[in-house]
């Protein structure tokens, strides 16, 4: 009787085991492991952590909707790749994540050989993540620091070609057409492209409808922020603190307090005002996430 019991248990428990097995989506994400050159990827089964492990995930299908996950997300596929082999652009509906206190520090314009390895040191030192906003027209001339920033695992957007809001915002097509090179120069640093993205100068004034739902089509997540520290009017270290200081008063950011920064080109003074930023954030005790598919909209 008592080995019939084990015997049923045992079957119970082989079963449960054989289920989870089945409906675990083990191949819609995989952690890439990444080496000078090559980047290998193994399924999460096995994905025990060994040391040169870059923490992101892949997106391999849409088929699932629990992208919760506070590593960035990457797409091994180029949009052309993925309508090439009829697989689907657009994304699964997604789900928020709304922390008591959370903030996501934004870089946009870089790479720069000058001020993003200094960002990189000091996120390092804190052991915190942040989010880069590539240019692709840099990201060419530095595959390094794309290489850097990905396999340090902060998270990686698109952030146009050129920059140059005339070429860009002539139609939804030549802003789509910028994404797409950007998204080639990166894949080919890196391996994956990434799905966020963010408008030069904004979304607001310059997407209508049609950018949107071309976006939308394409699977691409246009991120937006809700303080701005003002580095792009050029201010001071002390002035760019203070602008952030000021701004998260708001209690009705703290879930998703998404700060625009600039690492490109002469933003030597973000990069000064940069450890002051974090402190304040960390001595009210914010929790620091990388953009993904489940970042809030900034408004
Ligand atoms: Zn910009």
């Amino acid at each position: 009787m008592m080995q019939h019991s084990a015997f049923k248990e045992l079957c119970r428990l082989t079963l449960f085991f054989f289920l989870l097995f089945c409906t675990a989506p083990l191949g819609t994400f995989a952690y890439y492991s990444i080496t000078t050159n090559n980047i290998e990827s193994t399924t999460e089964k096995n994905a025990e952590s060994p040391p040169n492990y870059a923490p992101a995930y892949l997106i391999m299908d849409y088929t699932n909707n629990w992208l919760m996950t506070d590593k960035p997300v990457y797409d091994p596929l180029l949009v052309s790749e993925r309508k090439n082999q009829k697989l689907p652009t657009t994304l699964p509906p997604l789900t928020p994540y709304y922390g008591q206190k959370t903030v996501y520090l934004t870089f946009d314009d870089g790479p720069d050989p000058e001020n993003t390895p200094i960002v990189l040191a000091l996120l390092n030192e804190y052991q915190i993540h942040a989010t880069f906003f590539l240019v692709g027209s840099q990201a060419e001339k530095y595959p390094d620091l794309i290489k850097q920033i990905f396999t340090a695992g902060h998270a990686i957007g698109n952030h146009s070609y050129n920059h140059n809001y005339k070429d860009l915002y002539r139609s939804p097509q030549t802003y789509l057409a910028q994404l797409h090179h950007t998204d080639e120069i990166i894949k080919q640093a890196i391996g994956v492209r990434p799905h966020i993205s963010r408008a030069p100068g904004g979304s607001a004034g310059t997407f209508n409808k049609a950018y949107w739902n071309s976006l939308e089509q394409e699977g691409y997540c246009d991120v937006g922020w809700n303080i701005s520290s003002g580095d792009a009017s050029r201010g001071t270290a002390p002035q760019l603190v203070a602008n952030i200081a000021e701004q998260i008063q708001n209690k009705a950011l703290w879930s998703h307090a998404t700060v625009l920064m600039h690492d490109g080109t002469g933003h030597g003074e973000t990069v000064k005002a940069l450890r002051q930023i974090i402190e304040l954030f960390k001595s009210q005790g914010f929790e620091f996430r990388v953009v993904n598919f489940s970042t809030p909209s900034a408004w």
